[in-house]
């Protein structure tokens, strides 16, 4: 059915083992070989090898009356060519010519009229595409031809080995070639079905399909079927219910006898139509595609050409071209992926000059001998980092990651006062305004060890002895006055406030400021792309710090955010405790609040964190409230609760916060709002609500909320029903406390989608790639970075498809040449 090259170099070289007489196929070289050159010259793409085949003459050889000298030297020059015929497909040598209707189509049927037609026309100019089956396909967010060639099969079925009849087992998928016997229209459940009963040479099958009785008439006697399905038993014989099926026709099959692919549907689109259109549209167009990536770049990583890597990944000839279709689109994506971050970096580094400051100052010094502590190693490592960023006059764009309570604010305190004491202002941006208000009493504690505390007003604290001038620093929230809001915003622009506490909505709500130095992000994850480049526009270009605790493994981190270089403090503080973790079932609830009490008598304190019932945050509120006001009642009628979610105002949380971190409150029943970096030492037990229905890394970091303080910490997680999955990741939670271990399993328990929550904002999607492959992923980003060293801005010709290719999917990484 399909011709292939490895086909008849089989032949040619049982022809050579046979001592060239001509019998290596019955009826004779010269026959096989006019039908097979008939149908392989269609597969051939470039003129020149057109010419060398045409040379050949194989459609008119004349084997049978050359001497064998003659035989040997004119085989020599066949095998040749074949293996020339592709080139680097094949490693070992071994050409291969696809089969015709699989690779690009090398006569696309263009029609005159549509000349002006392009892969980025939409869908409808298809023949065979009504507006009302486009709309099906908008669904799917298929609105063009390239997002057709980009609409992926979710997997394949393998019915590429044929069998005889007589050697089908139950239960399988298998496929047979046969002819039909008979084919009849039956009822079958009370539907018009079709039942046929076909054979090969080794027996017959049953085969029927259900609600489906117009086949009867398509099946004449004698039609040659391959059918492709699993089989199953009735009445103790084999039948096919419902197969896959099509005609055995001159020509590539489809829908069975291969890897057939199975696409994504949505209502109204057929499968076998979906396979149908898309089989010509990627023979028509496919070929079209411009490969972008540089022809070295390919080479050295042997990457299949993009067009071919298209129609494999739709109909791959076998499972090895199927892997290496998914290597090469997977690589694309992830290696545009690279580029477009690093050209964000480059643009944020060279797009206006940083504030070079100076960081050897007594200051610092002074600074550092106030803490209470001594510096981890991890942290003077991570600060060192940090402090020869900022020294330089490009603006520092760092990512300093750092497992909960390894103390991120330290050091992130250090390179504010270091912008404060250059004489420029420090912006620190919390994910919450529970965190801005603890941030903001953090440093004001920091500070006050150093120097004098000197004005204290609403929302502003002032220390002097620390610089030359007073350090003042200020809290900006939603629950400020209007008159005294304007007030600080005025003084921020004025240059009279040195470091700004706030979210992120700093810099959305228009702070306006007099010379930003230095903007400290805490909790990255929440910080997207775009907030960066708001920076850019507003005029700052201050460097810039991200701060996370969600421990992303290296390589990933890399890639989501390789604008940003990465510093890691991987150590704990010394005294750290491990935190004692329990999975328990339903029926132990009563016992965990036994032991909260116990606790609570030793003068501890308690987190529980309520069911996550919706994303919601008002929904969650509700829940909170209810149970809130259920264990107040039942459970724990003695003691204090306070309530803390998402809905409160700023200031009753702040109330709430503060009461139950100087001990006024037992136990704070909580949203999952407490998830990211409250801090109070005297908290022991942190108790999890539907804990299965909780990814390892956020249970991670609820445990983090406790075991801060000296005494033993305990996690108590409950979990209703959980699934097989959830099971998996309650045990490993209970055994695991490395953060970045639990990253890494719960990037392959969930996948990256997951992991992350809700999808990145600002980055292409990936069909292909999957940040679990780390091999790709650090491929992709040493030859971007190679790619890079070389022309940073892709103007060489050689790199301007490339361009024009980032600049599609990436359009605001923009100044591309
Ligand atoms: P995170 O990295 O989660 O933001 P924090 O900065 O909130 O952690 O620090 C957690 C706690 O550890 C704080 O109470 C902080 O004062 C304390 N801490 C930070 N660094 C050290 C250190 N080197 N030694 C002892 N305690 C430290
Ligand atoms: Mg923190």
């Amino acid at each position: 059915m399909s011709i292939n090259a490895e086909f008849l170099r089989k032949i040619l070289e049982l022809e050579c083992k046979k001592g060239y007489v001509d019998s290596a196929v019955i009826g004779g070289l010269d026959r096989f070989l006019h039908n097979w050159a008939g149908q392989a010259v269609e597969s051939i793409t470039t003129s020149p090898l057109l010419n060398r085949f045409n040379k050949l003459r194989l459609v008119n050889s004349n084997y049978a009356s050359l001497t064998k000298e003659q035989r040997q030297e004119w085989i020599n020059d066949v095998l040749n060519f074949l293996s020339e015929a592709e080139p680097g497909e094949d490693e070992k040598g071994k050409a291969k010519l696809t089969p015709i209707a699989s690779r690009p189509s090398p006569r696309p049927r263009v029609n005159k009229a549509v000349v002006n037609q392009s892969i980025d026309s939409p869908i409808t100019i298809i023949r065979g595409i009504s507006s009302s089956l486009a709309t099906k396909f908008n669904k799917l967010g298929v609105k063009t031809i390239r997002d057709l060639l980009y609409f992926f099969p979710h997997r394949h079925l393998d019915y590429s080995q044929s069998k005889p009849i007589s050697q089908l087992a139950e239960g399988k998928e298998e496929t047979i070639v046969a002819n039909v016997w008979q084919a009849q229209e039956i009822r079958l459940g009370g539907r018009r079905s079709t039942e046929a009963i076909v054979g090969d040479e080794t027996g017959n099958v049953r085969v029927v399909w259900f609600n489906n009785p117009y086949l009867a008439k398509k099946l004449a006697t004698n039609t040659r079927l391959v059918i492709s399905g699993r089989v199953s038993l009735f009445k103790g014989r084999h039948v096919f219910e419902s197969p896959e099926w099509e005609l055995a026709e001159d020509k590539e099959l489809i829908h069975v006898g291969r890897l057939v692919p199975l696409y994504p549907l949505t209502q109204g689109l057929r499968p076998r139509q979906v396979r149908k259109l898309l089989k010509e549209v990627v023979d028509q167009w496919a070929w079209q595609v411009a490969d972008f990536l540089p022809l070295g770049l390919k080479e050295r990583q042997k990457l299949l050409e993009l067009p071919q890597a298209i129609s494999q990944a739709h109909f791959p000839e076998d499972e090895a071209l199927k892997d290496r279709a998914r290597v090469r689109l997977a690589f694309d994506e992830l290696f545009l992926l690279q580029l477009g971050v690093l050209s964000k970096k480059r643009d944020w580094q060279e797009g206006q000059p940083g504030s070079p400051l100076s960081t050897k100052t007594p200051v610092l010094d002074a600074f550092l001998q106030s803490l209470p502590f001594e510096l981890t190693a991890a942290q003077h490592r991570a600060l060192k980092e940090l402090l020869a960023d900022l020294e330089k006059p490009r603006p520092m764009s760092r990512l300093l990651q750092g497992e909960v309570g390894s103390g991120k604010t330290v050091v992130a305190t250090a390179a504010l006062f270091m912008a404060a004491a250059n004489g420029y202002q420090g912006a620190f941006m919390a994910p919450t305004e529970i965190l801005a208000e603890q941030h903001f009493s953090t440093i004001c504690q920091l500070l006050s060890r150093a120097g004098q505390l000197e004005v204290k007003e609403d929302y502003l604290h002032s220390y002097s002895g620390l610089s030359p001038h007073p350090l003042t620093v200020a809290l900006l929230i939603g629950d400020i006055t209007q008159v005294r809001k304007r007030e600080l915003h005025q003084r921020i622009l004025d240059g009279d406030i040195d470091i700004v506490i706030g979210t992120h909505a700093l810099i959305q709500k228009g702070v306006e400021f007099h010379q930003l130095g230095l903007a400290v992000v805490d909790e990255q994850h929440r910080f997207g792309v775009t907030q960066r480049s708001a920076l850019r526009q507003k005029g700052y270009n201050p460097h810039v710090l991200v701060m996370t605790a969600t421990p992303i493994p290296r390589t990933l981190a890399l890639t989501l955010y390789g604008d940003l270089d990465l510093s890691v403090i991987d150590q704990l503080p010394p005294g750290r405790q491990i935190i004692k973790t329990k999975w328990l079932k339903p029926g132990q609830r009563a016992s965990a609040y036994a032991f909260i009490k116990r606790q609570v008598a030793d003068s501890r304190q308690a987190f529980i964190i309520c069911p996550l019932v919706e994303e919601s945050e008002t929904i969650q509120a509700r829940a909170a409230t209810a149970e809130y006001e259920r264990l107040s009642q039942e459970v724990f009628p003695e003691l204090r609760l306070g309530l803390l979610h998402g809905r409160m105002s700023a200031t009753d949380k702040d109330k709430v916060m503060r009461r139950f971190r100087s001990g006024e409150l037992d136990i704070l029943v909580a949203t999952p709002v407490v998830e990211v970096g409250i801090d109070v030492p005297n908290a022991t037990v942190m108790m999890v609500e539907s804990a299965d229905r909780f990814g390892l890394s956020q249970l991670h970091q609820f445990r983090g909320r406790v075991g801060r303080g000296q005494e033993q910490s305990y996690c108590m997680l409950l979990a209703q029903n959980p699934s097989e999955v959830a099971r998996e990741r309650l045990d490993i939670i209970e055994n695991v406390q490395d953060g970045f271990e639990l990253a890494e399993e719960d990037l392959k328990l969930r996948g990256p989608g997951e992991f992350f929550g809700t999808r990145q904002s600002g980055l292409p999607d990936l069909r292909m790639a999957k940040l679990s492959d780390v091999a790709l992923l650090e491929l992709a980003r040493s030859e971007a970075i190679r790619l890079f060293e070389k022309d940073k801005r892709l103007e060489k010709p050689e790199h301007s498809p490339l361009a024009k290719e980032l600049a599609r999917v990436w359009p605001e990484a923009g100044e591309w040449s």
